[in-house]
């Protein structure tokens, strides 16, 4: 009897075994399957949150753009405003204020308003005086066209009717009433 329960349990461990040997086998392919399947799920979150990222910075330049376009349309509106307000104070304003006070604004770039007035004229600059007061302190063209106000100072600028030019023969920017 000794021998029949001796086979009995060979055949059970043996089965045990093989049973044993098949969940590992088959918990070895789940685990490389679960590790692939989650790779694969942590690969498309990262795609997916690459994507959203690259999403909001695409977006967050349209705005960024949105906003330069609505504030360029503020900087002509203002501009516009100014040269109405300039063209009915033009008669106002006497000719010498330009000439006496644009080359000082041209070099200098302190907010500082000038309190005194500017120093005697050395005889290059008495041929200054006799240009117009629109002209190009560089190559003396008269042709020149308003430039887009650039930052603050010449916003602020603006209010007193000195307003950023461009010369259209030499290019050079300068501010003038
Ligand atoms: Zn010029």
């Amino acid at each position: 009897m000794g021998g029949v329960a001796e086979l009995i349990q060979r055949q059970v461990d043996a089965q045990m075994e093989a049973l044993e040997q098949k969940l590992v086998t088959e918990m070895a392919a789940q685990g490389r399957e679960m590790i692939g399947t989650a790779t694969a799920v942590l690969a498309d979150k990262l795609g997916e949150r690459v994507q959203s990222l690259e999403r909001d910075a695409a977006s967050q330049l349209r705005e960024l753009s949105r906003v330069q376009e609505s504030s360029s349309l503020t900087a002509s509106q203002i501009e516009s405003a100014v040269n109405a307000v300039q063209d009915r104070l033009s008669d106002v304003i006497p000719a010498s204020i330009p000439r006496a006070w644009g080359p000082s604004l041209v070099s200098s770039q302190s907010s500082a308003p000038r309190t005194t007035p500017p120093p005697v004229r050395s005889p290059r600059n008495q041929r200054a005086v006799t240009r117009s007061c629109y002209a190009c302190p560089k190559c003396n063209s008269s042709d020149v066209r308003p430039s887009t106000p650039d930052g603050f100072y010449e916003y602020f600028l603006g209010l007193f009717f000195v307003r950023p030019v461009r010369c259209q023969r030499c290019l050079r920017r300068f501010l003038r009433f």
